[in-house]
């Protein structure tokens, strides 16, 4: 079997499109754009390319974008102090604060001042608890992206048996939350996890968010499985790749993401359906 590729980059346009035309229909009714706020402390070269990312992807969605550069001796309190006025301005739907922070910055503090009705990353403990209830919140952007893959391959979740290697708190616990809403019977693994080869060859859906290169070899596939491949690392020659080896395994599963090209571009897009999300339900609230 060669697998079929499933196609992050297009189904991440797709998404963005739709985002695109309920902006254009939000702005209709209210009269206004929602509106992303992105706040980065520091200079980490990857960190204001991603911020610099999620603007301009707002702003070609349709809604107000506005980066908040911030220096890298900032202290706990100021950046505090720019996420209360973020939560108080109304035209403000959205905040995401980029990590990882600077050291003299406690991250858990930070995440957790940002109002949860707010919180697009939805790594709020509100949204985390609203997640694992089964009630609306905001989910994070990348397992929501990996379910939106899932869905775009037809995948048939009910009853299929899950295995999520990685358990952070904003990619494996999520994945394995939402596969637990759409009936899958999941298994989440970690690095103290016993036959890990024996139990990613039981997975019908096979979710990998280690952060190793190739650490999951082809033969740890099980004939027909669908991978999804969220990790992104770096080769010793520069490139990327992810925690699946994905050639070998392209030889027995039916469908997997590649690295580039698979879940990465998911992620912004759902930040920005989220965004759009979060805007509705304010005005609802
Ligand atoms: P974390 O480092 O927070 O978590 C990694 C998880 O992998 C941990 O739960 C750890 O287990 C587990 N693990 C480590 N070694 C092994 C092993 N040998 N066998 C089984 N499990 C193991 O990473 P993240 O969840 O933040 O990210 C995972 C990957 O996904 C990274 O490559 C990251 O770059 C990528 N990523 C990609 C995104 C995208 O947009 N595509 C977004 C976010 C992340 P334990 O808990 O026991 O330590």
């Amino acid at each position: 079997m060669t697998a079929q590729i499933i196609d992050g980059k297009a189904i991440s346009q797709k998404v963005r499109d739709e985002v695109k035309a309920h902006v254009a229909a939000f702005v209709a009714r209210h009269g206004r754009a929602p509106g992303l706020d992105v706040v980065i402390v520091g200079e980490d070269p990857a960190s204001l390319s991603y911020t610099k990312n999620k603007e301009k992807m707002a702003k070609e969605a349709g809604m107000n974008g506005k980066l908040h550069k911030l220096p890298a001796e900032t202290s706990e309190e100021e950046l505090l102090a720019l996420i209360a006025a973020l939560n108080a301005d109304p035209a403000v739907d959205g905040i995401l604060v980029q990590l990882p922070l600077p050291e003299q910055i406690r991250e858990e503090r930070v995440l957790d001042s940002i109002d949860a009705t707010k919180d697009v990353d939805g790594f709020h403990p509100v949204n985390a608890g609203l997640l694992m209830s089964g009630r609306p919140g905001l989910v994070p952007c990348t397992p929501k992206g990996c379910m939106r893959l899932l869905a775009e391959c037809g995948a048939s979740l009910k009853g299929a048996r899950a295995v999520v290697v990685g358990r952070s708190n904003i990619v494996g616990k999520p994945m394995a939350h939402l596969l637990l809403a759409e009936h899958a019977t999941v298994t989440i693994a970690h690095s103290r996890t016993k036959d890990l080869p024996g139990l990613c060859r039981e997975a019908d859906v096979l979710v990998a968010a280690v952060g190793k290169a190739r650490m999951i070899p082809g033969d740890w596939v099980k004939p027909g499985a669908i991978v999804i491949d969220v990790g992104i690392n770096r080769t010793a020659d520069g490139k990327l790749c992810g925690d699946v080896d994905t050639e070998a395994a392209k030889e027995n599963a039916a469908w997997i993401t590649p690295v580039p090209g698979g879940v990465g571009p998911m992620t912004i897009a759902c930040l920005l359906e989220n965004t759009l999300i979060a805007a509705e339900r304010r005005l609802l609230a």
